[in-house]
């Protein structure tokens, strides 16, 4: 349930709701809005008695939270959240639109600086890279680890540019959270539930990807997770589904956006590369994303796709990634966005 505050509430009458939340069991999550304040209730609400937290000074009213995903809902935040990420703390979900990009993997300390090199120059605001890379066979490249976690710091260090970096198991998530910015949550993990808990205990911002066959209820309750772990600070990705299609590595449902946009405060970027798995489908789905409201785009892009030890075929080359950056400008504008 959520307990809404009049507008004008002080801060002592906040706190005496928060403590008669706390007295009956319940977890608090105050949010303290432009216009009012709301505190959020999660627990078991039987033994909970309304009337005394309803008569109490400064409250307007209860109301029940329907959505599975309580935190996670635009029924108790109804603005946005604006997540800053990185040296420069980059406000995603505001109304820039935030470009990431960046190799599948990080190969050498020679591709992923040429890499960054052109993401920079192109505007971006992220490097993405893998250093631990979830691969479908345990025969492909795997990552060079925490290698490859020290190239993303000083590439970070030479461009200024944020470090989204995925975590794929419990036991690396010291060392992903010592050198990245934004801890990414691959597909396969989105339903790994104690390391949904682990990132949100480290208190970074996550970037979290929708699995590939789940739906968006499991996707944002997978987002209430890492809430509900005390970390509010979560980016969900869209990054295709599983479907009977063929020519296309995944089915990256665009109208993903509006509806999470209708669901969920939290911002929402969009991943073209793995969610159509061709280079040359990506620029359009770009400017499709944009167009239809993401807040950021997660997108490979390689020195020399024809050699990348992982996703090749879905990567931008430098180039093509500039040229892009170019026409997304004229889109963000469009639809009163900045890139
Ligand atoms: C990735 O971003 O490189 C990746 C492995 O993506 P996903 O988890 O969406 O497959
Ligand atoms: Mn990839």
């Amino acid at each position: 349930m959520i307990v809404v505050m009049k507008p004008g509430a002080t801060d002592e009458q906040v706190q005496h709701v928060i403590d008669l939340v706390r007295d009956y069991g319940l977890k608090d999550h105050p949010i303290y809005g432009s216009d009012r304040t709301v505190v959020a209730c999660i627990g078991d609400k039987r033994a909970v008695d309304k009337g005394a937290i309803e008569t109490a000074p400064g409250v307007e009213r209860i109301v029940p939270i329907l959505a599975p995903y309580k935190m996670a809902s635009t029924e108790v935040k109804r603005e946005r959240s604006q997540i800053a990420i990185g040296p420069a703390g980059f406000p995603i979900g505001g109304r820039k639109v935030g470009i990431i990009a960046g190799p599948c993997a990080v190969e050498s300390r020679e591709q992923l600086l040429r890499a960054a090199d052109a993401v920079k120059a192109a505007g971006a605001v992220g490097l993405r890279g893998g250093a631990y890379k979830p691969r479908t066979s345990p025969y492909s490249f795997q990552g060079l680890g925490v290698e490859g976690l020290q190239l993303l710091a000083e590439a970070r260090e030479r461009t200024g540019l944020t470090v989204v970096t995925e975590v794929i198991g419990l036991e690396q998530i010291d060392a992903v959270a010592e050198y990245a910015d934004v801890l990414q949550i691959g597909a396969r993990n989105m339903q790994h539930y104690p390391l949904l808990e682990a990132v949100g205990e480290t208190g970074k911002p996550v970037l979290l990807k929708r699995g590939m066959s789940a739906t968006l209820e499991e996707f944002l309750l997978a987002a209430e997770y890492i809430i509900n772990a005390g970390n509010k600070q979560v980016i969900l990705c869209e990054r295709g589904i599983r479907t009977f299609e063929t020519h296309v590595r995944n089915t990256l449902p665009l109208a993903s956006i509006p509806e999470l946009n209708d669901k969920t405060h939290l911002p929402v970027v969009i991943d073209p590369s793995h969610g159509t798995g061709h280079a040359y489908m990506v620029p359009a789905m770009c400017k499709a994303a944009i167009a239809a409201g993401a807040d950021g785009l997660l997108v490979e892009c390689h020195p020399d796709p024809e050699h990348a030890l992982s996703d090749g075929a879905q990567s931008l080359t430098p180039a093509a990634l500039r040229d892009l950056t170019g026409v997304l400008r004229h889109i963000a504008d469009a639809v009163g966005r900045e890139l």
